[in-house]
């Protein structure tokens, strides 16, 4: 390897623009950088938050960033039904260990969006949600509450089932 090459590649890649990471990935981006587990929002600039976030999104990559926020919604999203298989829960701890760390770096991560918004773009990819492992709608986008010979009743994934449920109200005169 020539000496410098490193040096050269760093300065060739391209510096994250936050406007283009959601606030899922924006915390994701801020768990994993220099951030401490603990401070005082008024002893943090804005600048400080902008460095953290790009520090955490170059070491993760972009691809990685988008894949965790994902889990991370996706998780959320059934933790909110209490619908979390014990293994995707197992995952989502393995992910982010300091629950509390993982909660500063949304609280902070939400608080930038004011001051640098998403572009319309980003703004699409905002709700992406996955489950790390077998979701309970097991891909049929609705989860059985319960079912005897004569009838079933059953609920839309609060992951996978959001466009129906969606749908369904738009179809439903409330
Ligand atoms: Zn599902």
């Amino acid at each position: 390897m020539m000496p410098g090459s490193n040096q050269t590649a760093l300065l060739a890649r391209p510096s994250v623009a936050i406007a283009e990471l959601t606030g899922g990935e924006r915390a994701v981006a801020l768990y994993a950088s220099d951030m401490p587990d603990r401070f005082r929002v008024s002893a943090v600039t804005d600048s400080q938050v902008a460095a953290w976030i790009v520090q955490g999104t170059e070491r993760v990559g972009l691809e990685e960033l988008r894949r965790r926020a994902e889990f991370s919604y996706g998780h959320r999203l059934l933790e909110m039904s209490n619908l979390v298989p014990v293994d995707v829960q197992a995952r989502h701890e393995q992910r982010f260990p300091k629950a509390r760390r993982l909660f500063r770096a949304q609280q902070t991560a939400a608080g930038t969006l004011w001051r640098n918004p998403m572009t319309p773009e980003t703004l699409v990819r905002n709700t992406a949600a996955e489950v790390d492992g077998e979701c309970p709608c097991r891909g049929t986008r609705s989860i059985p509450l319960w079912q005897d010979e004569d009838a079933s009743v059953s609920r839309a994934c609060p992951v996978h089932g959001r466009a129906t449920a969606r749908q369904h109200r738009a179809g439903v005169a409330l």
